[in-house]
């Protein structure tokens, strides 16, 4: 019953195929959010459902929600999930190997390991450098800060200070809670007129704690702030850790795709420096949710902070000369993520990403210039593909964009005051849509 024959299993994919095809079309002419009520499925049953039936009952649950992959999605960072990914994690679940420990699935794991290491490379990571895949940066930001605490304090010391600024991703705090620092123990580091890092004054403050008995170990960088796009001065913070002997983290989870670029390499300039880069694949790579990376420069340290054994794992070989990811990361058994990235890279081309990222910098920066043309509208400094803005009531200007049903933005506050929030991200989204959503924002009326 639980292994169906190969005509039931050629029917049912057949089935989940022709859904997707059609999801996929619609999209383009797709609300970009649906209002819904969570309906609840009644329990599973004793005998065996029919998969259309199941399937509509699906359907009707992922239309009721705000349309995260279609082409007017400009909320948070949009990643529309490449369908070279899709047929990725078929295979990747449908073989279901264990690529823990490498010596069960050697050429697996080295095909996973051939895109880490052209990651690190496209950092100039030096050898010795290495990385894991994660589900998204808050897992990889929480390995990189227990790494740093373990390889700059030793062990837990509660006086260990974290340098952040307003703008740093909760995620460090949230890692910093789970590993045991108190609040206080997170300085916010003033920014500069740009709300960059100003990296004089985490000097300051670092020389200032240092008196007073604490141990500053962790400089957080951010290579494009969730709010505006803007870079943190990597090269200079880079420069501060390295004279005070701190980890230096460098927060690529939307940037650091940009790398692939001209304009972003001189813009993530200071990035290669970093003791480790966290970086999501589902933003800026375009891959479906749950595709975030880390990498760092000594993958040593990674696994000193990692490595733990048992009694039942003796059987395992450990000596092939590849990473053993169960040794990387929290994870014991993982999903193999790698071939949702390794498949669409060789598939579409490397030069696929790096044009269809320069599309997303020319669009940005052509919404940027259009909005300051119109009447009542502010625009705000932004970085990257992040567009920010107020209008003469930014608060009814959203909810008339995304009452509008034709796009979906979101918003944030700067300078204390509700920001109107737009990036443009998803592979989906081209010209047409960037140019209605202008035409929109020129029509509207407070
Ligand atoms: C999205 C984001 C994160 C968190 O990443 P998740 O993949 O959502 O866990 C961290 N930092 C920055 C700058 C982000 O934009």
């Amino acid at each position: 019953m639980l292994q169906p024959d190969r005509e039931t299993r050629v029917e049912w994919t057949k089935t989940v195929t022709a859904f997707v095809e059609d999801f996929i079309e619609g999209l383009e002419a797709a609300p970009a959010s649906s209002p819904g009520t969570a309906f609840l499925s009644p329990p599973p049953a004793e005998t065996p459902g029919e998969l259309a039936e199941l399937l509509a009952t699906f359907g009707t649950a992922a239309s009721q929600a705000v349309e995260t992959a279609g082409p007017r999605y400009l909320a948070y960072f949009p990643s529309g999930g490449l369908y070279s990914s899709v047929l990725a994690e078929f295979l990747a679940q449908a073989t279901n190997r264990y690529t823990g420990v490498a010596s069960t699935a050697p050429a697996l794991v080295a095909l996973e390991h051939s895109v880490i290491r052209w990651m690190c490379d496209l950092f100039d990571l030096p050898d010795g450098s290495g990385g894991i895949f994660t589900t998204g940066a808050s897992l990889a930001t929480l390995s990189a800060l227990h790494t740093a605490r373990q390889d700059r304090l030793g062990a837990h010391d509660p006086n260990g200070t974290i340098y952040v600024t307003a703008q740093t991703h909760h995620c460090v705090a949230k890692a910093a809670h789970i590993t045991g620092f108190a609040p206080e123990r997170i300085r916010v580091v003033p920014m500069d007129a740009h709300l960059r890092m100003d990296v004089g004054q985490a000097q300051a403050m670092i020389t200032e704690d240092r008196v007073n008995g604490l141990k500053p170990f962790l400089i957080v960088g951010t290579a494009g702030a969730t709010s505006t796009g803007i870079v943190d001065p990597l090269n200079d913070i880079a420069t501060l850790a390295a004279r005070e002997d701190l980890w230096f983290h460098a927060d690529g989870a939307y940037g650091a795709a940009f790398q692939l670029t001209d304009r972003g390499r001189a813009t993530l300039d200071g990035i290669t420096r970093a003791d480790s880069i966290a970086w999501d694949p589902h933003k800026s790579l375009f891959l479906p949710f749950g595709t975030g990376v880390l990498l760092v420069r000594d993958e040593a340290k990674l696994r000193a902070a990692h490595v733990a054994d048992g009694d039942y794992l003796q059987d395992l070989d450990h000596g092939t000369g590849l990473p053993d990811y169960a040794d990387l990361g929290p994870e014991l058994t993982r999903e193999y993520r790698g071939l949702r990235v390794w498949l669409p890279l060789h598939l579409h081309g490397v030069a696929a990403f790096r044009e269809a990222l320069d599309e997303k910098l020319d669009l940005a920066r052509h919404l940027r210039t259009e909005l300051t043309t119109i009447d009542g509208i502010e625009v705000l400094p932004s970085g990257l593909t992040v567009v920010v803005f107020r209008g003469t009531d930014s608060e009814r200007l959203l909810k008339d964009i995304n009452g509008s049903g034709r796009f979906f933005v979101s918003s944030t506050r700067l300078d204390g005051k509700f920001t109107v929030r737009m990036c443009v991200l998803s592979h989906r989204t081209h010209r047409e849509h960037v140019d209605e959503v202008i035409d929109l924002v020129r029509r509207w009326r407070a």
